[in-house]
């Protein structure tokens, strides 16, 4: 299906669509929309039964306002070099939307990693790494990859120790990539962060009261059926902390098929089925589906793409019944079918926004890898001993005596994980409300997705020019 549609494309219609209401220099938007550099590599690897296969790869910068550029590596083998330019504009634009100071950036290496031994994607991964960084197309203030589809902690640990080991006595080296297991040198909270992004972000999109209202659904999470497509790491995540927030899993799409059950399905029971069998479908209790699309098409209020590009289509669009959607993949809906259901009313969280938990818990372990300690660790004690002299106080105010459980909710002091969730969520939240306020600065002629791009592209341009044009 990705090939039908050009998905760069895609991503310059709703450009196009925003920056005719951005007051700025026609050809300085035809810069900012450009990739700045675009990097394809190929290069061989010998597989455990000794053939050889040519391996193509790409490394896409898409913008140097910023740098470092930031963006993740994606294995699948529907890679390819329109796709990676894609997701690195997305990138530069996701990044302005939640403030993190990064240009975007995004890399893919054209494999099915299912059909590799652990060996292969090693030497796989440590080749692309050397490739960077051959061409500075990699270091902790040049461009810091992070995990995608098909790659995660594992892949990220092979990254930083190839880059390490090609900069000995580099201070800064950790800093190269983000995403890293927690044991070398990555931060609480990364693996989980988009998903909990996704959730935050439609926390505060349904506990706005007036947008509701026109979808004919109350505030809150709780209560509210949805759909994932795609349970790897941001489908999962975000399905377990809806379920958290009292949502109810009705629908499920995999690579294999999907299923469905209106009255709830038991998600870690899924996972370890899915773990047995190798697919969702057949999971006792649940309906399964004629194909893995047809569960975007459940009766649900709101549905959570979190697979790939280019699943709703003005093909499928008319049949979505969801009220809502919210994008954990990148580039889901097609620019005509984003049209389509915007004139039917259904409300859009888009991925520039939504999925931007994942850099944002990146930037925090970058800075972690600069600062060189981890979040928490000067402050935690001073303040349990504040927390503890502030309830000692209370106590001899009131004559009244705090239990044991009572007082070490109190005075507890706050963890790594505890500050990167609070980091996640104030970004979150404050990222929606600047949305919101620009689409109503354009007097609600525009939807969230442009008037999110609109902010993007403001703070691209002014970075342009305030630093001026490169002679
Ligand atoms: P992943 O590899 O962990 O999971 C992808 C899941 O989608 C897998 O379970 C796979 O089986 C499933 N899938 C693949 N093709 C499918 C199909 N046709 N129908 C249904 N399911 C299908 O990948 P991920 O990291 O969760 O990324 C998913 C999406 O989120 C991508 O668009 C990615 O760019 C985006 N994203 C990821 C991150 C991150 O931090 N990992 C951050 C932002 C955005």
């Amino acid at each position: 299906m990705s090939t039908e549609y050009k998905f760069f494309d895609e991503v310059n219609k709703s450009f196009d669509r925003a920056a005719a209401f951005v007051d700025a220099d026609p050809t300085l938007l035809g810069q900012v929309k450009r990739c700045n550099s675009v990097y394809y590599i190929s290069f061989p690897l010998r597989r455990d039964d000794g053939s050889i296969e040519v391996i193509e790869s790409w490394r896409v910068e898409h913008s140097h306002h910023r740098q470092p550029t930031k963006g993740g590596i994606r294995y699948a083998k529907s890679v390819n070099g329109d796709e990676v330019m894609a997701l690195a504009a997305l990138m530069t634009y996701k990044c302005a939307v939640v403030n993190v100071p990064f240009g975007g950036a995004k890399g893919g290496v054209r494999i099915d990693p299912r059909r590799y031994s652990e060996g292969e994607l090693e030497r796989i991964t440590r080749r692309f790494t050397f490739e960077l960084w051959k061409k500075h197309f990699i270091g902790p203030a040049i461009d810091v990859p992070a995990p995608d589809m098909g790659t995660g902690p594992r892949e990220m640990a092979w990254v930083a120790d190839t880059y390490q080991s090609l900069n000995a006595g580099e201070l800064n080296a950790a800093a190269c990539v983000t995403g890293k297991p927690v044991t070398q040198g990555g931060v609480a909270g990364r693996t989980e962060a988009t998903g909990r992004g996704v959730v935050y972000g439609l926390a505060e999109a349904c506990s706005i009261a007036e947008d509701m209202k026109p979808l004919k659904l109350s505030t809150g999470l709780d209560g509210k059926r949805f759909v994932v497509q795609g349970l790897g790491n941001v489908g999962y995540h975000a399905a377990k902390y809806m379920i958290e927030m009292g949502a109810v899993l009705v629908g499920v799409s995999e690579f294999k098929g999907g299923i469905a059950n209106p009255d709830g399905i038991d998600l870690e029971r899924l996972m370890a089925y899915r773990e047995e069998q190798g697919t969702v479908v057949g999971f006792p209790g649940a309906a399964p589906l004629p194909s893995s699309l047809a569960a975007l098409e459940l009766e649900c209020d709101i549905l959570i793409p979190a697979a790939l590009e280019n699943q709703i289509t003005p093909e499928n669009a008319p049949r979505i019944k969801a009220k809502l959607i919210g994008e954990g993949a990148n580039g889901p809906t097609t620019d005509e079918a984003d049209q389509m259901l915007q004139r039917r009313g259904v409300l859009t969280i888009p991925d520039i926004y939504l999925n931007s938990g994942g850099v944002t818990v990146s930037y925090f372990e970058w800075l972690k890898n600069l600062q060189h300690v981890s979040f928490g660790r000067m402050e935690k004690r001073f303040d349990q001993g504040a927390y503890r002299r502030l309830v000692k106080a209370m106590e001899s105010a009131t004559g009244k005596q705090f239990s044991l459980q009572e007082e070490s909710i109190l005075t507890r002091g706050a963890e790594e994980l505890d500050l990167v969730n609070s980091g996640l969520e104030e970004t979150m939240a404050f990222a929606y409300q600047q949305i919101r306020n620009k689409r109503a600065a354009l007097e609600d002629k525009v939807d969230l997705r442009t008037a999110a791009m609109v902010l993007a592209i403001n703070k691209v341009v002014v970075s342009y020019e305030e630093l001026g044009i490169f002679p």
